[in-house]
């Protein structure tokens, strides 16, 4: 039985977590037990979660919304935590084993660091945390001997391929398909007059409003690039970036003798959560099967780096490296925010990015209160 902690339980990744153990109630290897479940501010849906699942804790990040929720759950025995520290609390309890991290932004860093001291098995959705932390994050998963297992689906798909990798790796490349978003194919001129509404839709995913946007900008798939050069440990100019409107093709690895592996699937974020809770094993899902017959175009294209310039900037600061990629990932978050308030255009999000790289010192060791010093410096300068 796994015990796990869900970190960011009310969200897109957090529900579908929840779906998963669900599902999984009726296979009989595949028992669930959650032991803790945390959020921000979202009291009515932990709610219903704490009664549905029965964690032994739940802590939310706003004290008043942890309050309430004491109050609301008091018929029950489970603990109600609050803050940064009653997060951490849930991530490196005893009493779990796995934690599943679907906190979204640089808040996740100290909750995935907390759970890695813990020698806790790491489902890792929030890739802002491996972004930012870098060495960081990775040096104490390997210290403590623990795996970063990815929820992302396109380090998902390129970590079940790895599982195909001959003993001497043989690796020449890694694809990373991109959907393009719900701005494929426009063009500089036309991305100036974009709204926050056509930005939200995306084409393939229902997804967090903050990864949708980053996803418009393409500044997500930057985000990938430096997450999958942590996760398994390459260099940048290792990795392709391909956009595959369709999202079947999650993304592939292609080794030395120019042989190509795929990992393919309805676009279902079930799929990559279960992985990352059954590893090494698989078991049946009740998500939809890909059936060739409708999918009889698949497409790829070069992606346009002029007009989606967060590319080009995230590709910049992991061959910087040090505290550049967690610049650029505060500075997106200040931007990303900035533009789903209505106070900045678009193409703004990628200038304001940009900035990052003055403000942030060029060294090359760096630990966790540099990346939240530096992470402040950002909110006040951008
Ligand atoms: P959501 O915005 O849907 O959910 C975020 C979750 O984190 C919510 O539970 C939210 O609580 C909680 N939260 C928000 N801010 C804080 C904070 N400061 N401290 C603690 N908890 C907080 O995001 P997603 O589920 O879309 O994304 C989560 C992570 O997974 C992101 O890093 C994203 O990039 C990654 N990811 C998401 C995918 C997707 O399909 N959604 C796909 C691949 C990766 P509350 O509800 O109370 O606000």
């Amino acid at each position: 039985m796994k015990r796990l902690c869900i970190l960011g339980s009310t969200g897109s990744i957090g529900t579908q977590s929840l779906d998963v153990v669900r599902m999984s109630q009726s296979i009989d290897e595949l028992r669930y037990q959650v032991d803790s479940l945390t959020a921000n501010k979202n009291t009515d849906i932990i709610e219903q979660q704490a009664r549905e699942f029965k964690p032994r804790m739940v802590a939310m990040l706003d004290e008043k919304s942890a309050n309430d929720l004491k109050i609301r759950l008091g018929d029950t025995d489970i603990k109600v935590y609050s803050g940064v520290e009653g997060i951490c609390e849930c991530a490196e309890a005893d009493s779990s084993d796995t934690v599943i991290n679907a906190i979204v932004g640089l808040a996740g860093l100290k909750p995935t660091l907390s759970a890695l001291s813990a020698g806790k098995t790491l489902a890792l959705a929030n890739k802002e945390t491996l972004v930012a932390g870098g060495h960081l994050v990775t040096d104490l998963a390997k210290k403590n001997n623990v795996p970063i297992l990815p929820v992302d689906s396109e380090h998902s798909a390129i970590f079940q391929c790895l599982q195909a990798a001959p003993p001497n790796k043989a690796l020449k490349k890694i694809i990373l398909t991109a959907s393009g978003g719900p701005f494929f194919g426009k063009t500089r001129e036309e991305l100036k007059s974009v709204t926050v509404e056509q930005a939200l839709k995306h084409p393939n995913w229902d997804m967090g409003a903050k990864i949708t946007i980053d996803s418009a900008t393409m500044f997500n798939k930057g985000l990938e690039l430096i997450e999958a050069v942590r996760l398994f440990d390459v260099t940048e100019d290792m990795i392709d970036i391909i956009v595959h409107r369709e999202s079947i093709v999650h993304s592939m690895i292609e080794f030395d003798d120019n042989s190509i592996l795929a990992q393919m699937g309805v676009p279902d974020m079930r799929i990559p959560i279960q992985y990352a809770l059954t590893y090494p094993n698989r078991y049946s899902s009740p998500v939809e099967e890909l059936d060739f017959r409708k999918h009889s175009n698949l497409s790829f294209f070069e992606p346009d780096y002029e007009a989606f310039d967060c590319l080009g900037i995230c590709r910049k600061a992991v061959k910087m490296g040090g505290l550049y990629p967690a610049a650029v990932n505060s500075a997106n978050e200040v931007a990303n925010y900035k533009f789903r308030k209505g106070e900045i255009s678009f193409l703004e999000i990628g200038e304001k990015i940009r900035k990052a790289f003055d403000i942030a010192p060029n060294v090359s060791y760096f630990t966790a209160d540099d990346i939240f010093t530096l992470d402040e410096e950002i909110r006040r300068l951008i």
